[in-house]
């Protein structure tokens, strides 16, 4: 049977007889990047196979506390790969997707167009009979920031 190039390796290799359409060479290395790619084409089209692989590697890193950790710690360029990996995949994602709309916990220049999760005027109404200094202690930062341009109106 004639030579064929290695999907992973690039290498020439003879396929075997009983895998006329045999892709990888028989190297360890590459066998390993054959199933890393049928995993991955798997779990992208096969929720089933996607949810049980997801439940799989859960179970398995409660049973092994502390490895992934370790591996890290012996392996800082990995980290530093996968950091910049996934840097790239959130950029990517960023890109395709709208934008959020912003959150009541987000600070933000343009406090009108902010959805609270309370109804701020009968809040605000509320909270004009206490002291503004208390009214600090009872919100957080981000919903001051959101409540204070619509108190400066009623007050005002
Ligand atoms: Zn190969």
């Amino acid at each position: 049977m004639e030579k064929r190039r290695c999907a992973g390796c690039r290498k020439l290799f003879h396929p075997r007889p009983q895998s006329p359409g045999q892709r990888f060479c028989s190297a360890a290395e590459c066998q390993r990047e054959r199933k890393r790619r049928w995993q991955q084409a798997r779990r992208a089209a096969d929720p089933d196979y996607r949810d049980n692989d997801v439940q799989a590697s859960r179970q398995w890193r409660c049973r092994h506390p502390g490895y992934w950790r370790a591996y890290r710690h012996k392996h800082p360029h990995s980290v530093i790969r996968n950091r910049a990996k996934q840097r790239e995949r959130d950029r990517a994602r960023r890109l395709k997707a709208p934008p959020p709309p912003p959150g009541p916990d987000l600070a933000n220049e343009d406090a009108s167009s902010l959805q609270l999760p309370f109804d701020t005027g009968l809040m605000v109404k509320k909270l004009i009979r206490i002291e503004i200094s208390t009214v600090y202690q009872l919100l957080t930062v981000s919903q001051c920031l959101c409540i204070l341009p619509q108190m400066r109106l009623r007050i005002g």
